[in-house]
């Protein structure tokens, strides 16, 4: 087989198209919902709540990459079903974890877009998996990766010949305490100097507070960022996983208004909105 070309030094930005939706160039993608899919209740009311304020995708997982093994590891298969009710309710397409090539056919069944996480960046059979699968692949900066492993990472799904790659920088590991991770944001415009791939920004992970989560996502999005993956829970209290982190849904609309105005700074329109915005 014939490597593809190293993505550094291409031309264009890439728009991708996920199941309608597009991501990258003008087209701002705002990807939300809970960490791990938790109950149906719980999935649903969250869906039906981020669709109605415009979000682009769902995310939730239905395998969790734990730190520790006797935490919560997400519902798996019944996740993943759940995970398709809640698309045939919303019409969104939905983002979710792949931990493991063994699940990866299941996962497909309902994915619109694989997510590898931080912890799997360097798992290089899954990523050449996902590469081969064919279905978009989001990419989460490892904790502590350089953004040259990050592109390196990349180009393991790239030379599959699956060209629908999202970068995302979640933060990295520094001696600061203060909060969760370090959200790199010089690695949005750094990334786009190298790659024409789209790069989103989770700032949920990043910062692990939910206080911080609107200041990231708006310093994010007027630093050119295509988008965010955001955690979003109807009563975050409750949450089995990341609850700190997670915006309230009640408060969700009044976030994706303040984002698409910082968006727009950087001359991007929130994605699926452009097609019902009468101009
Ligand atoms: C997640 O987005 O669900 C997640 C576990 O994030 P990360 O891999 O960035 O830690
Ligand atoms: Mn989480």
């Amino acid at each position: 087989m014939i490597a593809r070309q190293p993505i550094e030094g291409r031309g264009e930005p890439a728009v991708l198209e996920v199941a309608g939706r597009r991501i990258g160039g003008p087209s701002f993608a705002m990807i939300a919902g809970p960490c791990a899919v938790e109950s149906r209740e719980q999935l649903l009311e969250t869906a039906t709540v981020v669709q109605q304020a415009g979000a682009t995708m769902l995310r939730g997982g239905a395998y969790k990459p734990r730190t520790s093994p006797y935490a919560f590891q997400g519902l798996g298969q019944e996740g993943l079903r759940l995970l398709a009710e809640a698309k045939a309710q919303t019409g969104l397409p939905v983002v979710t974890e792949v931990l493991d090539a063994r699940d990866l056919e299941q996962v497909l069944e309902v994915a619109d877009v694989l997510q590898i996480g931080s912890r799997n960046m360097h798992n290089y059979p899954l990523l050449a998996e996902a590469g081969r699968a064919g279905c978009p692949v989001l990419l989460k900066r490892g904790l502590s990766s350089t953004l040259d492993e990050l592109l390196m990472a990349a180009e393991y799904v790239l030379r599959e010949g699956n060209e629908a790659v999202i970068l995302c920088e979640r933060g990295i590991r520094t001696f600061e305490t203060a909060y969760r991770f370090t959200l790199d944001l010089a690695a949005v415009p750094a990334l786009k100097e190298r790659t024409d791939l789209p790069v989103i920004v989770d700032p949920s992970h990043a910062a692990g507070r939910r206080e911080l989560v609107t200041p990231l996502s708006l310093a994010a999005a007027a630093a050119g960022a295509d988008g965010l993956i955001v955690e979003v829970h109807p009563r975050p209290e409750d949450a089995i996983c990341d609850g700190p982190q997670s915006l309230h849904a009640a408060e969700f609309a009044a976030y994706v208004e303040h984002v698409q105005a910082a968006a727009a700074v950087a001359g991007k329109v929130l994605s699926g909105l452009e097609l019902t915005t009468v101009g």
